[in-house]
């Protein structure tokens, strides 16, 4: 029997597993159930078995998603991190899984559905409803939000007024720097900063990023699974009675299919493709690992990602990862790496 140690995440970091339902046209995978969840006391509602050629693996997390979780149920648990951020957290959310997993439903989900909504569109809508309630306390906040895509460790602008800011095979028209200041604020050279006032602003900008990158996806073959979507929320408060001030910031990440493709059956832009994934995937996971056993050398240079995102990663900052799974018989060999990935035991 394969044994896999529960990882005991320390500090800020935590580690959510959301299985998906069966959806309709997968019907026929429903005879066996490969993917089960313990009820015993102490691993109800955190550990996830999956079985495969009769052997079964076992797994706990801080949390686990059954598929007929709502989109409600998963962000009432992640609520009190999204508000940490009004409060100065710096605050990182990532979706880690293989493409049909449920990475996007989580984060985005359907955002004209009200009970589909994911956790982008309802975070903020928290943040602004907490916003005007603290008014009366006498707190003001600036809100400003940027939305970049990273493909082939190339950043793209989303919300770019710019025609020529489009990956063309792969070269960007522009090269992003990335740079933080001592007080550990990210400054990436062009990137569109967009002042919002309501989460109905939000959703017009992100409706706006979901169309730039459809259409480098009919460009570049699927890109928006082989690339990073990040959302950040910049906050600024400041208490006009006590003159108390706050920086607060929120990634919400939806990270590139996991997938592994076999190296010898892509060639060219592919296989470039699928070693920066690779590349920098497994860098986030040096990177949080490294961090959770407070290593003193934490690798956040070896990839854009995690250099983006490094003063939101270390320190007193708090980060979850979602680890998205897919219930089908034919998905097995990806989710048993992905809990494996979550879960790594060293
Ligand atoms: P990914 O972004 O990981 O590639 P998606 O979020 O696009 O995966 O999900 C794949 C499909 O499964 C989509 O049609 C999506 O609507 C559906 N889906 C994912 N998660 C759920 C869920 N929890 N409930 C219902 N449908 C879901
Ligand atoms: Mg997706």
């Amino acid at each position: 029997k394969l044994h896999n140690t529960i990882l005991e995440l320390k500090g800020n970091i935590r580690v959510f597993c959301r299985v998906r339902p069966l959806l309709p046209d997968e019907g026929s995978n429903t005879d066996t159930k490969v993917i089960g969840f313990p009820t015993a006391t102490e691993a109800l509602g955190r550990g996830v078995d999956l079985l495969q050629n009769g052997q079964k693996h076992s797994f706990m997390f801080d949390k686990v998603f059954v598929p007929d979780a709502s989109q409600q149920d998963v962000f009432v648990e992640i609520s009190q991190l999204v508000q940490s951020a009004l409060d100065g957290y710096k605050v990182c959310i990532f979706a880690y899984g293989q493409t049909g997993s449920g990475k996007t439903f989580t984060m985005m989900g359907n955002p004209g559905n009200p009970d589909r909504k994911g956790l982008i569109p309802r975070s903020l809508e928290q943040i602004f409803e907490t916003r005007q309630s603290l008014k009366a306390q006498g707190w003001k906040y600036d809100l400003q939000v940027s939305m970049l895509e990273i493909y082939n460790e190339t950043i793209r602008d989303l919300l770019s007024p710019h025609k020529s800011n489009s990956f063309d095979n792969g070269t960007p028209g522009k090269q992003y720097t990335i740079k933080h200041d001592a007080n550990g604020n990210t400054h990436v050279s062009d990137l569109t900063l967009v002042d919002v006032r309501s989460s109905k602003e939000v959703a017009y900008l992100l409706d706006k990023a979901a169309q730039s990158r459809s259409v480098g996806k009919t460009l570049m073959n699927e890109q928006s699974s082989r690339s990073h979507f990040v959302f950040t929320l910049r906050i600024s408060g400041v208490n006009e009675s006590t003159e108390q001030q706050v920086q607060g910031v929120l990634n919400l990440i939806d990270l590139a299919g996991s997938e592994r493709l076999s190296k010898s059956g892509s060639t060219g832009d592919r296989l470039k493709e699928t070693q920066a994934i690779n590349k920098s995937l497994s860098s986030l996971s040096d990177v949080i690992f490294a961090l959770a056993k407070r290593e003193d050398h934490v690798p956040f240079r070896n990839s854009k990602l995690t250099y983006l995102l490094q003063p939101c990663l270390g320190g007193d900052s708090k980060t979850l990862m979602f680890v998205n799974i897919s219930p089908e018989n034919s998905s097995l060999g990806e989710s048993l790496c992905s809990l494996r990935f979550a879960a790594r035991v060293n």
